[in-house]
Order: C-alpha cells, then sequence, then structure tokens
C-alpha cells in the first residue's frame, strides 16, 4: 500500500510495477489536482524517470536549461554558467508544470494497470507482526503487507507511527510564484534569458525566474519572514494582496522582476518548510519516503528528485529481498538514501544564508563573493547532487 499519490508515490508504484511488484496508492485529494506552478527536475531525477522510459515526455512537455544565470537586483551579471548537463550527467535540467508531471506519471500508473484510489485520506495506521491496516478518514480501510508513506512534508503517516515526535519546521521563508506570458515583458528580458534559469539576490529577498516554454515565463520569490507573521499575513489574503504585497517587496528590482509579478495572474504562496534529520524512517511494517521522510528547502532544487531516487531505490530494494524481509530492505534503504538527504539538506540551509534580509554592505560582499567563487570555481562544488545514479 502507498499513501500519497504525489511524485514519490506514483514513481515507486511505476517501479514496482516494472519489476513485478503490485501496489495500490491511496491519495487524500478526491481527484487529479492541478498542483501549483512548476519545478525543476534535476539531471539526476531525470536519470531516474529515464529508467521507466519517460525522459524524453519530460523534456518535450518542460524547457530543458542549459545556463544558470546570477545577477544581483540591479541586474548586474555576477556569473553565467554554461552547466554542459547531458554531457555530465547524461540528462539535462528541465523545468515543467507540476501538474504536467503529475499527469504523466499518473496517465502511465493507469496505463500500467497500477491501482489509484482517490478520496483515501489516511488518518490512523495499525499493525501486528504479519500485516498491516490504513485507515482513512470516513471509516473505511485497506490491508496490506507494507505501508510506504509518501505522504509529503506534512505527512499522516510520519505522525501517526511516531506520534507526533518529529514535524517539519519552518526555514525562516515563505515562497511566492507565478506565470506571466513572455510577451507581457516587453524588453525586460533578453537573448540570454533563453534556456536558462536566472537567479536574482536583493537586500530583501531572492527572485529566480526562466522561460517555461516559448510563450511564457515562470518566477518564484523567497522572502525571509517571521513564522507567525506570515501566518497571520497568509491567512484569507486575496491574490490581489499578494501580488500588492510581493511587488512592494521586489520594487527596487531591475527588470524583469517587476514586470514578471504585475503581468502574472494567478500567484502561487506558500510558507516554506523542511524536514530535520529523524533518527529511524520506519517502524514496523510501514515505511517513509520523499518529503515525508526528509524534506529539503526548495533552495536545493532537488526535493522532488530525490523523492523520485527514493522511489527507485526502493522499488529496487523489494525486487531484491523476498517479501518477509522487508525489515532488511527498511534498513538498507534508509542506510542507503539518509546520508545523501541530509547532506542536501544542510547544504541547501547553508545557501539560504544568500537570501536573507541584508544590508546594502552585506550585499556587496556577497555579491562580491558570489562573483568569485562562481566564476573561479563554476558549478563543480555541487556536481555531487547530479550525478547520482542508481543501478538497476
Ligand atoms: C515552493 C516550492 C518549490 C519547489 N521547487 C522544487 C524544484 O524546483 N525542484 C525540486 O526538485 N523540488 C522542488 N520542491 C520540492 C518538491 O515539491 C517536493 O520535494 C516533492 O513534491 C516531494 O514529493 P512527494 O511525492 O514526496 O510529496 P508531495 O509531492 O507532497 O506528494 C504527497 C502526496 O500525498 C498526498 N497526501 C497528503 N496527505 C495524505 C494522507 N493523509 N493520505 C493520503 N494521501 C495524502 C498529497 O495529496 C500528495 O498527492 C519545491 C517545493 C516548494 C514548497
Amino acid at each position: 500500500m502507498i499513501a500519497g499519490g504525489g511524485y514519490a508515490g506514483l514513481c515507486l508504484a511505476l517501479f514496482l510495477n516494472k519489476f513485478g511488484i503490485k501496489s495500490t496508492v491511496y491519495e487524500a485529494y478526491a481527484e487529479m489536482k492541478d498542483a501549483g506552478a512548476a519545478l525543476t527536475i534535476a539531471p539526476n531525477g531525470m536519470n531516474v524517470l529515464s529508467q521507466l522510459g519517460l525522459d524524453k515526455e519530460v523534456i518535450k512537455a518542460g524547457q530543458v536549461i542549459d545556463y544558470y544565470n546570477f545577477k544581483n537586483q540591479r541586474g548586474k551579471l555576477l556569473a553565467r554558467l554554461d552547466l554542459k548537463a547531458v554531457e555530465k550527467f547524461g540528462q539535462p535540467f528541465v523545468v515543467i508544470t507540476r501538474s504536467a508531471l503529475h499527469r504523466l506519471l499518473y496517465v502511465h500508473a493507469i496505463a500500467s494497470g497500477i491501482k489509484i484510489i482517490f478520496n483515501k485520506k489516511l488518518s490512523d495506521i495499525k499493525q501486528d507482526p504479519g500485516r498491516v491496516a490504513a485507515i482513512f478518514e470516513a471509516g473505511s480501510h485497506a490491508e496490506g503487507s507494507l505501508l510506504i508513506g509518501a505522504d509529503g512534508i506534512h505527512s499522516a503517516v510520519r505522525g501517526v507511527i511516531f506520534d507526533d515526535k518529529y514535524k517539519e519546521v519552518y526555514t525562516g521563508f515563505y515562497g511566492a510564484g507565478g506565470i506571466a506570458p513572455k510577451q507581457s515583458l516587453g524588453n525586460g528580458i533578453n537573448a540570454s534569458d533563453d534556456k536558462a534559469m536566472t537567479f536574482t539576490f536583493g537586500l530583501k529577498g531572492f527572485m529566480g525566474y526562466s522561460p517555461m516554454n516559448n510563450r511564457e515565463m515562470l518566477w518564484w520569490c523567497n522572502v525571509e519572514a517571521d513564522e507567525q507573521e506570515v501566518k497571520q499575513k497568509f491567512s484569507g489574503m486575496s491574490n490581489g494582496n499578494l501580488k500588492k504585497m510581493i511587488a512592494d517587496d521586489y520594487a527596487d528590482f531591475d527588470k524583469p522582476a517587476p514586470q514578471l509579478i504585475e503581468n502574472s495572474d494567478k500567484l502561487v504562496k506558500t510558507m516554506i518548510y523542511d524536514m530535520p534529520g529523524m533518527p529511524q524512517w520506519y517502524k514496523g511494517r510501514v515505511l517513509l519516503i520523499g518529503d515525508a521522510a526528509h524534506a529539503v528547502s526548495p533552495t536545493s532544487g532537488v526535493g522532488a528528485s530525490l523523492a523520485l531516487e527514493d522511489a527507485m531505490m526502493l522499488g529496487k530494494l523489494l525486487s531484491e529481498y523476498s517479501a518477509d524481509d522487508y525489515q532488511k530492505v527498511f534498513f538498507e534503504f534508509q542506510s542507503l538514501r539518509k546520508p545523501r538527504t541530509e547532506k542536501v539538506r544542510y547544504e541547501a540551509n547553508k545557501r539560504n544564508s544568500e537570501k536573507k534580509v541584508l544590508t546594502p554592505f552585506q550585499a556587496k560582499i556577497r555579491d562580491w563573493m558570489m562573483l568569485v567563487f562562481l566564476r573561479l570555481f563554476g558549478f563543480k562544488s555541487m556536481d555531487w547532487q547530479y550525478n547520482y545514479k542508481i543501478d538497476l
């Protein structure tokens, strides 16, 4: 049984199916949901999708990114990196809408005969040495030999098996974003923005943007803010007020930041959490994967790719051991995956400091450090994140 039909859950079901193991996905939503704006799938995530034969479809539905641009808020280009991702890692970085990736996995799961049952929000778990039962809101339940909690950062499965002992923590930032038509940006974008993801660092916050396709630009921002203050501000906030708040925060940024905000219809907003390392990811016949086990800040750009890696690794291990050896599988899975996910979280939190509110003097130092470091060393120091491969 898989609780949660997100990237980790659907991808796990597809790998299990590939190895001839039956699973059923139980998803809380009543139907496939359009899950917000877009995200980047890094080469390590693309390498997982290629094992399911889905990489080409993802590339077709998304936008390949060949360059990273780093700018300050005045628009000064601090560094431009040629990612050479296919050459180095075998797959590119791809920006894709969340719903396009989700639908792709969903359509392939259904076509493979995988059972996905909606309206099944897990609220409790009962287990004895021989079986495990998932109890859903509204009273229904399902039984199986194993239960995999792929139910995201606010995981109910984690809450139940560990009595709410381990909780996600606020990273100190809120995020918002949207999609604007390229046409509406006039001379706000130029040729160097083509096939590039641009990261802009200012005094008050961070903004990134990238093409989604020939017609649209995706943007997202992170602003340092107090948790309770943001909670209060966000509760019941209209799209118009959200837009105004962000427009005020980014008014001093060079083009195209203000134009991107102004010309986006529907904005998405979220408070950003991550999951501190837990001593154990499993209990009895229940194991956590994806964000439920190790959510990392979006600054890493690989949270979804880690969820896909988990799915592949767990599918592979379950295919190599007999069903009775699940404890060995869970132990090995955690031993193989935990050090990597904790390193990603640590690095992402370190890089979050570049997004903090700074004085003009501190910002000058940050810009200078970025310029020197990136021009001298490029992106090499991050290769370990992207060159991870699982052999089948
Ligand atoms: C602002 C933002 C930007 C991001 N950008 C990127 C990016 O560019 N690149 C990247 O790699 N990652 C990014 N991430 C991280 C990425 O979104 C997550 O790491 C990824 O979605 C995790 O996948 P998952 O399947 O583990 O969890 P989710 O995608 O959260 O899926 C969980 C599923 O479980 C379901 N569910 C929840 N509760 C229950 C329940 N009780 N019972 C049954 N089902 C349940 C949910 O409805 C959902 O379908 C970003 C995250 C944020 C917040």
